[in-house]
């Protein structure tokens, strides 16, 4: 075995370990993908429990008045500083400690009420609403999932009213993308005791406001030779920790304070372990599944306010002698954006309800939520800069502040290709194992095999044949419903084809990878969006309202996703591939040569 195969064996051995250790329920996404539709999961539309709706309700217009009055985007931008009055003002209403148990000091929200909260935020400043996500849905939840009842009583209630701040940090030079690379060490002390932490993170947001921060650092295994990452609570006011830069200057959501921090000989006690020894990717996978869905919701939010500013200018400015809004270009821009927006809200409800219903596998989802969400919106941004010609390039409008703030979102928690490449590839898994047991069995027949394999072949071959029942309970859905089910199987044919194709080296292709990745995202987006329709339609006639809700934007979101999964799916077999890998290997090849000479 050469070098580069040693380490893709060891890479797959890890991704095994972490991510498919335990049972495996199928969940919606891993469900597309062997050409199932997981009704269950997705139908009907989840909506918040009515009292719950009561108490969210009474928060929202708290928070609104607040906002409204006390929140200053543009001041919080140019002076690249949320203030301590907004921090604060946030912590009385309770968004700093939304999800967190009440006998904590928390409100013991659902996600789904969490997220209409961060929608809310998002809807006005990015800074903010980062700031909440790295505190409350990356910086405490670590604490909220792992935490022993100790940990929890000792640190949530000062971190849940924002009394204190917290913080993720898991990012350094060396582990950026790559996050299981973390080399900042942790070694256990003789006696035990306590554990010494040595090394650098960065880019690490509220690192420098933080009380406390969730910090990843790499442990030898107990009984072998090998290391793990392991989470650790860690204070800054433990010897050792040292601020090497606290707010580094950057492009946009300038108000959140992005740190460096160095770790030198800092003990941290044993109580501080988060989560079992050895399994802090686990805790930060997990952990990211949250603030994902959150990003979704700030995305959301952000996407409203897209809409709102398109609208407002298109009705309003006029040239050639008619307003905006009566050219079919502009028109073109605003019904893209209501329709994204639309099912920006749906995905993001119906993710963060499997949170809520304790549903066992939604890593799929989430990451699929954060690219298509994010992705999204740096189109809804982009439209509607242009809406606003050379006005949106001024500072007295925020637009260019959005536009700015925005374009980290394709990058933090996971850049958007590594999460493409990574729905592909677990997405693929299933299909893959039975792939590989009717080969396996086809190589080396055995009796057990044959069995295996022959249940394997039977999956594949059902689900290449039927087109699975997506059941929609309002008549005049039927038709989306039928061709979202053939689309589906349209789909596991494709994604069949594909591995039978290029078998182990799929694993490299990324291109191929992104036309399967993008077709199940719009897969998962077109389905919450007939859910959210659905549920719409139904709760109106339930209610006796006879004239259904206005869903043109909604059925022009499934029009165009529709098209965009039969041009993706094409795209497998009608593309540039070769073309474009070869423009790139003659560019990365003649940059190294003129560099060196
Ligand atoms: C403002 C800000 C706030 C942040 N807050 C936090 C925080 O609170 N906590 C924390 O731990 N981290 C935080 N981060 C770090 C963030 O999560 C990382 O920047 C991100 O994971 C990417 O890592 P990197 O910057 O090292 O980019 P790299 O890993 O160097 O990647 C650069 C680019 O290469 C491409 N790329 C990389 N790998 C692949 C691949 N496998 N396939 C295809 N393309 C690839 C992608 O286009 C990627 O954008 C923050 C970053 C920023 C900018």
């Amino acid at each position: 075995m050469n070098k580069l195969d040693a380490q893709r064996q060891k890479e797959i051995q890890q991704a095994e370990e972490l991510l498919f250790a335990g049972p495996q329920a199928l969940g919606f996404a891993k469900g597309l993908f062997q050409g199932h539709f997981v009704a269950d999961w997705v139908m009907p539309y989840p909506r918040i429990q009515e009292a719950e709706q009561g108490e969210l309700d009474h928060t929202l217009a708290e928070l609104r008045k607040f906002l409204n009055g006390d929140l200053d985007p543009a001041e919080i931008d140019r002076q690249a500083n949320i203030p301590r009055s907004v921090i604060d003002g946030l912590g009385r209403i309770g968004v700093l400690g939304m999800t967190a148990p009440k006998e904590y000091g928390g409100h013991g929200f659902s996600q789904m009420a969490n997220c209409k909260v961060l929608e809310e935020i998002g809807r006005r400043c990015a800074s903010t609403s980062v700031f909440v996500n790295a505190h409350h849905s990356i910086g405490i939840r670590a604490l909220l999932l792992f935490g022993t009842h100790e940990q929890n009583q000792k640190w949530l209630p000062k971190l849940v009213t924002g009394e204190q701040l917290g913080a993720f940090a898991l990012t350094e030079r060396e582990a950026g993308s790559d996050a299981a690379n973390v080399q900042m060490q942790a070694r256990p002390s003789e006696d035990g005791s306590h554990f010494i932490l040595n090394g650098e993170k960065r880019y690490i947001t509220n690192a420098a406001i933080a009380h406390e921060l969730t910090v990843m650092a790499r442990t030898p295994m107990p009984g072998s030779d090998k290391t793990a990452v392991t989470a650790f609570l860690v204070t800054p006011d433990m010897p050792g920790f040292e601020m090497l830069e606290a707010r580094m200057p950057k492009t946009g959501i300038k108000g959140t304070a992005t740190g460096r921090f160095a770790l030198r000989d800092v003990k941290v006690p044993k109580e501080n372990i988060l989560g079992p020894i050895g399994k802090g990717l686990k805790v930060a996978l997990t952990v990211l599944d949250f603030g994902r869905t959150t990003f979704g919701a700030c995305c959301t939010g952000a996407a409203k306010t897209c809409l709102e500013l398109a609208v407002t200018h298109a009705n309003t400015r006029r040239q050639f002698n008619k307003t905006l809004g009566e050219f079919e270009l502009v028109r073109k821009k605003i019904a893209r954006i209501a329709a994204d927006a639309y099912a920006m809200e749906a995905m993001t409800t119906v993710t963060a309800s499997f949170i809520d219903r304790g549903l066992e596998d939604y890593m799929l989802e989430t990451a699929m939520l954060k690219v298509f969400t994010t992705e999204r919106l740096w189109e809804c941004i982009n439209d509607v800069f242009q809406i606003y010609g050379g006005s949106a390039y001024f500072t007295d409008l925020p637009l260019e502040r959005m536009l700015r703030d925005a374009r980290i979102n394709q990058i933090g928690e996971g850049a958007n290709e590594v999460l493409t490449s990574f729905i592909a590839l677990v997405g693929m898994r299933g299909p893959g194992m039975e792939f590989k047991e009717i080969y396996d069995t086809m190589m080396k027949p055995s009796r057990d095999g044959m069995s295996k394999a022959w249940t394997a072949g039977k999956n594949r071959l059902s689900a290449t044949v039927r087109v699975p029942d997506v059941p929609v309970q309002s008549e005049q859905l039927r038709a989306h419903a039928r061709q979202l089910g053939r689309l589906i199987r349209h789909f596991n044919f494709a994604v069949n084809r594909a591995l039978i194709t290029y078998r182990e080296p799929i694993l490299d292709m990324q291109l191929v990878q992104e036309r399967i990745a993008n077709a199940a995202m719009d897969l998962f987006a077109s389905t919450c969006v007939l859910s959210r329709i659905d549920g719409e339609i139904q709760f109106a006639a339930r209610n006796g309202n006879a004239a259904s809700p206005d869903h043109s934007a909604a059925d022009l979101f499934l029009r165009q996703s529709f098209r965009r999964i039969r041009g993706f799916l094409a795209g497998l077999t009608d593309n540039d591939d070769k073309a474009v890998i070869a423009a790139a290997k003659s560019c990365l090849t003649s940059g190294t040569t003129e560099m060196a000479s």
